[in-house]
Formats: structure tokens, sequence, C-alpha cells
């Protein structure tokens, strides 16, 4: 076993101890100051001494993964919060600001916060989502935080503190009676957050009730995690221990565990430890399943992605799906149009071998469900674009291909129309007539 490091974490109030970022220029760290107000912004020790190329800074894909960049914030926001900066006003100031320019990045896509909380006699579960109908998504209130964040996530209102954002739960024995109630349910996915940024005894306390409730329809636990590639001592060393003794007790309740792993580029599945990390979670029969949205400036590469798939299954993981980048946050600097990115699907898939062909993508997690990009064909003439659901919000969407008009520069299903001069897509009906008898919508989106 190697020796384990003490984590260590950055923020913006002391990234300025960083020793890499000493030897380069202050203009980058004032840009990092000044993204950093409005997006969340953390890093840990094994991201700066491990997975960053400091040689390529600020370009280096995994220094955009985790830092802010001057380019991910519109030009007159960035000279509002620069001319703050430099003119010394007060935090308050700053903060409300920063507060104002977050309201305008569309901080909650997709129906989050009004449409996918689950009810249990009447009372609104906090803490949960269920929106396809086997899995519940459970967010414990302790795995609201991350080892480092990733500055494209479509999560970073709750790290920045936007509070009425917040959703968090403490209660499994909501999450027990809600499953109970709801045969229907087969997966919990824990989510956060990193649930795993919990210590083994604290995140024990959610699984082991879960286990010991004896619920016929709990076939699979989940947890969504970026540990692997941020602090991949978290699954050595004496807690690393203790959560692969947790991990086989899933599977001897006869339940599959599959953890839900974050892997945006190649370079994160180098280093020593995460190899070890990675076989310790393999012997207790769990297994790794790995996503990553497509975001440029990090990883819009075929080539990238086929090594990327080609060192997952090498090491024993399972290429799951391929996401692209919500309407959120600074998705004007990562996101790629459906039609490139499909093109970059296409040609990474084409390389690999079958085994690598387990994922899925390019995907969509939109409102009405995870719409995939099948591909570009011309039907009677018309240029078109093939689209279908691979999760709906009704289930008997899924897999019924439907057709949009072909738009080179979509970024997202709500820049999209329907083919052949249609004037709504099949789904469209259904899910408005889902948000009559639900909430009313929110925002315009909604109904997309
Ligand atoms: C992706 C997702 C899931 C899990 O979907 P699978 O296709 O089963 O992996 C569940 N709930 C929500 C809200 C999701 O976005
Ligand atoms: S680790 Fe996951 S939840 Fe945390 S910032 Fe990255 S993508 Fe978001």
């Amino acid at each position: 076993m190697p020796e384990i490091p003490k984590y260590k974490a950055y923020s913006l109030s002391n990234f300025r101890d960083i020793p890499q970022l000493a030897a380069l220029p202050e203009s980058l760290r004032f840009d990092i100051e000044v993204v950093g107000q409005v997006l969340p912004f953390k890093v840990d020790n094994f991201v700066l001494d491990h997975l960053i190329d400091w040689r390529r800074v600020p370009d280096d894909p995994l220094f955009t993964l985790t830092f802010p960049r001057r380019a991910m914030l519109a030009p007159a926001h960035h000279d509002e919060i620069a001319g703050l900066l430099r003119a010394g006003a007060d935090a308050d100031r700053i903060r409300a600001a920063a507060n104002r320019i977050r309201l305008t990045l569309n901080p909650h896509p997709a129906g989050q916060i009004s449409h996918n909380i689950p009810t249990l006699e009447g009372e609104p579960l906090d803490g949960m989502q269920h929106k396809y109908r086997e899995t519940v998504l459970f967010f414990p209130s302790q795995g609201q935080t991350c080892h480092a964040y990733c500055s494209f996530c479509f999560r970073w209102p709750q790290f920045v503190g936007l509070s009425e954002l917040k959703f968090a739960s403490r209660e499994v024995d909501r999450l027990i009676d809600y499953l109970r109630a709801n045969p229907q349910v087969n997966d919990v996915l824990f989510t956060g957050g990193d649930p795993l940024i919990m210590s083994t005894r604290n995140l024990a306390q959610h699984i082991d009730p879960l286990l010991e409730a004896d619920l016929p329809n709990l076939r699979r636990v989940r947890i969504g995690t970026k540990a692997l590639s941020y602090w991949p001592y978290r699954f050595l060393g004496e807690d690393g221990d203790a959560l692969m003794a947790l991990f086989e007790r899933v599977a001897a309740s006869g339940r599959h565990l599959a953890l839900m792993a974050h892997f945006n580029h190649p370079r994160e599945l180098e280093p020593e430890p995460v190899h070890q990390a990675i076989a310790r979670v393999r012997q207790t029969g769990a297994v790794i399943r790995t996503q990553s949205p497509l975001l440029r400036h990090i990883n819009d590469d075929p080539a990238l992605w086929a090594e990327m798939w080609n060192r997952q299954v090498d090491l024993g993981c399972v290429p799951y799906y391929m996401f692209l980048t919500r309407d959120t946050g600074a998705r004007d600097f990562f996101s790629v149009p459906l039609v490139r990115a499909w093109e970059i699907f296409r040609q990474a898939y084409q390389r690999v071998s079958g085994l690598c062909r387990t994922v899925r993508g390019p995907s969509m997690s939109a409102n009405p469900g995870k719409v995939q990009i099948l591909g570009i064909s011309e039907v009677g003439g018309e240029k078109v674009m093939q689209l279908r659901f691979i999760q709906g919000r009704n289930p008997d969407w899924v897999h019924r291909p439907f057709f949009a008009a072909y738009d080179e520069n979509a970024t997202w299903l709500s820049d999209l129309r329907p083919a052949f001069g249609e004037p709504r897509f099949f789904y469209q009906d259904d899910l408005e007539a889902y948000y009559r008898e639900n909430l009313p919508a929110s925002h315009p989106d909604d109904y997309e």
C-alpha cells in the first residue's frame, strides 16, 4: 500500500498558497479570483500533484476541469466583477453582483427543482428525486460537497450557496418507506455532491438500514462518485478498508453495487493510486460504470474518448454514458453542438472493440428524459436528426426513433424543432399533460 497523503483542499480563500500557481502570471491568478466569485471552485492536492500538467496551464484540460478560467464568464460579467475587485468593493457588493450574474446562468435546468420530488402520503420528500420509474435518487445531506469541484458541474448552484436550490436528506427511514410504497423502484442511486466525501461510518448509516429493511424490490445500490479520480486514497488505507467491507455487505445481501464513476479525461486513469483503488473496488464484487459529459476545452476529440474507454476496459470498468453538457453555468464555454457531438461519439465508437461499446450516447438529460442523438439522415429529401429516448419520464417513450429538423448549431433539445413540418414532437402533448397534473411550469424551458 502506498503512503496516504493528508487531504488538503484549496478554494478562493487560500488558492494563492498553491505552490504550482506561484510560478504563473498574476493575471491568471486574478482571473481565478474573478470567475471564482461566481462559479464554485475547490481543488485538492491529488489533482494538483498528479492530474494537472502544469507546463500546459492554462490550456491544460485537467486545469480547465477544476480551475475557473476567464472565458467561463461572459466578458461583461467578467469585467463587472473584475472592476469591483480592483476598486476594493466590500464582500456584500461583490456577492450581490455575483448572485445577479448567477441567476442569468439558468441555475436549475431540466425542471430539477419543481418536477422530480417524490411524495409520500402527500408530503414532499426533500433530498430525493424520482424521475425514471426504476430508479430513485437520494441526496444524503452530508454528501453534498466533493473533494474538488468540476468547472462544468450542473450542480454548481448548491456549491455556491444559492440556498433555495439546496436539497438534501438525512432521512433514510423516509427512503425506506418510499421504496416499500413503490415496488416498481429497483435501484437507489446515492448522489450529491459526492457521497464518498462522507466517512464510511456515515455512509454505512445510510446503506446498512436499506439492506436490513428487507425490501424485495431493492435490487441495486448505486453510488455516483468522482472520488476514484479526485481522491483515490478514499478507497485505500483504513477508512478504505471499512468502505470495502460496506461494499461487501451490499454484495452479501444479494444486491448489486454499481459505482457510477466520473472520468472526463484518460489522464485521470493513469496514476497508480487510481489503479489500486479500482482493483480494490472490483475485489468486492462491485462493478464500476463510467460516465462523462462531452466538454469543449477538455475532451472534444474522438481519439481521446477511444483511449479513455480502452483504458477503462483494461482496468475492468464498464463504459456507460457519454452525456452532453447541460444548459447551465459556464455552458457557453463547454458546450459542443449536437451534430458535432454525434460525430465525435461515432468516430470514437468506430475505433474501439465491442467490449468498449457498452457506452451509450451522446445523451442529453433534458426535461422529458435522456435523449440520445442517433445520427443524421436524409428522409424524403429533408436532412434530419434522428433521436430517441434512452430514459423517459414516461417509459412508453423509450426507444421510439423520432426526428428533428437538421440544425448544425443546436446544442440542446430546446433548440430543436420537429422535422417534416410537424408542429410538435410526439411526446410533447403527453409531457404537458403531466405538467398540468403536477406543478405548474416554473420557467419556459419546462415545456421543451
Ligand atoms: C440518468 C438518471 C437516472 C439513471 O438512469 P439509468 O439510465 O438507469 O442509468 C436516474 N434518475 C435521473 C434523474 C437521471 O438523470
Ligand atoms: S464531482 Fe460530480 S458533483 Fe462534484 S463537481 Fe464534479 S461533477 Fe459535480
